[in-house]
């Protein structure tokens, strides 16, 4: 059944130079359900604090379940020492203001860009401290498809994939861009808890991450749904935003762009047959 499957669209989708506010109600208006934030402070400039906009969204009605833990330093996972301590200290941070605020889902990467140390203990050191800074906060570890899989199989080697405290974030940007011909979908959407949506044109030239709405590149959306129809997705967030690359930046407004994203999603969820 996927019935009452939520509409998302992550909070940063171009048009900075609008107020955080006015950037929320718009999502809002146009009929999502919920949105998505970056849980940290790296885009305190044009967004205000996380816990700001927490507060703002909640108040205009949209429902926050799932929340990014900044990738920055995704590769101290693999690290000993202070580098390591001081990481699985800001997750415990994290995870402990998402609790508090009824946000369930964490994504995390496990790795940076193309910065990966070798797969080694520390990481299973320092997950496990993770996974129990999850489990006092009732968060789920929604680990994220990035550029390289084994580093995914290897935790869910060793954690297991039926932890209640670990789960799946599919990203359709990042298996069309980086892992075309390794499903991650196939792979792990036994444990799909949360959803990033969008769209490029593929593994080619230097930033195949375009973050584009869907329909602007190559993915074929009518087989992701089918799979997330499948996997039974409970929340579908678009994490598309208006940047340089798209073809609607400069051209559309904030509210032209963001009622397409809309519409665009609803269409596609009809025609997939998930309501
Ligand atoms: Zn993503």
């Amino acid at each position: 059944m996927n019935s009452g499957v939520k509409k998302g669209q992550n909070f940063r989708f171009g048009f900075y130079d609008i107020s955080p506010e006015r950037r929320l109600a718009a999502i809002k208006r146009v009929g999502f359900d919920e949105t998505m934030f970056w849980w940290g402070d790296e885009y305190e400039d044009t967004d205000g604090s996380r816990f700001d906009l927490f507060d703002t969204a909640t108040r205009l009605g949209l429902g926050v379940n799932t929340c990014h833990f900044p990738s920055t330093h995704a590769d101290d996972l693999w690290y000993d020492g202070d580098r390591a301590a001081e990481y699985v200290k800001s997750f415990d941070t994290a995870c402990r203001e998402c609790g508090e605020r009824g946000v369930k889902n964490l994504v995390l990467h496990l790795t940076r860009k193309l910065v990966t140390p070798e797969i080694n203990e520390y990481g299973i050191t320092n997950f496990a401290k993770m996974l129990d800074s999850a489990r006092r906060n009732n968060i789920v570890i929604a680990i994220e498809n990035t550029r390289f899989l084994r580093y995914n199989d290897f935790i869910l080697e060793r954690f297991g994939r039926c932890d209640a405290n670990i789960g799946f974030c599919f990203d359709s940007g990042h298996a069309n861009a980086y892992t075309p011909n390794e499903l991650p979908l196939e792979k792990y959407g036994d444990m799909l808890v949360t959803t990033h949506i969008h769209d490029n044109v593929g593994p080619v030239g230097e930033a195949p991450d375009q973050h584009h709405l869907m329909g602007e590149g190559i993915v074929n959306f009518d087989n992701v749904f089918a799979g997330l129809k499948r996997f039974n997705v409970k929340r579908i967030n678009l994490e598309s935003y208006c940047n340089p690359t798209s073809r609607y930046y400069g051209v559309l407004s904030m509210d032209e762009y963001i009622e397409r994203s809309f519409a665009t999603l609803s269409k596609q969820m009809d025609k997939s047959g998930i309501e």
